[in-house]
């Protein structure tokens, strides 16, 4: 099992003051299982290092990161304009956000 990062779900989505906007594709967002180890887009990469692979939160896809050549988290975002993504690597803290085009 990989362990799953507290999420800061149930806040108001309350910034009219200036503060950098919320990223309201957070809410609503229920734990997804990774269904993959290894990029699906990259045949004959099954070997690449955790580190460079994230997930997609809303469907579970795994891809390369934007840091590999692929860029298939990218392509990922473009094909089903699911917003968000994440560190697959055990203990990853980070999460993209597509649309604010930020980390989140
Ligand atoms: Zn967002
Ligand atoms: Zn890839
Ligand atoms: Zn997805």
């Amino acid at each position: 099992m990989i362990p799953v990062p507290n999420l800061a779900v149930g806040m108001p989505a309350i910034s009219m003051n200036g503060s950098a906007p919320r990223c309201e594709h957070l809410d609503g967002l229920a734990p997804v299982t990774p269904l993959s180890d290894h990029c699906r887009d990259c045949p004959g990469r099954a070997d690449r290092p955790a580190a460079a692979l994230v997930v997609c939160l809303t469907c579970g896809w795994v891809t390369c990161s934007d840091n590999s050549p692929g860029r298939h988290a990218s392509a990922h975002y473009e094909e089903t304009d699911h917003p968000l993504a994440a560190g697959l690597e055990p203990g990853s803290r980070w999460r993209w956000c597509y649309v604010h085009q930020r980390l989140v």
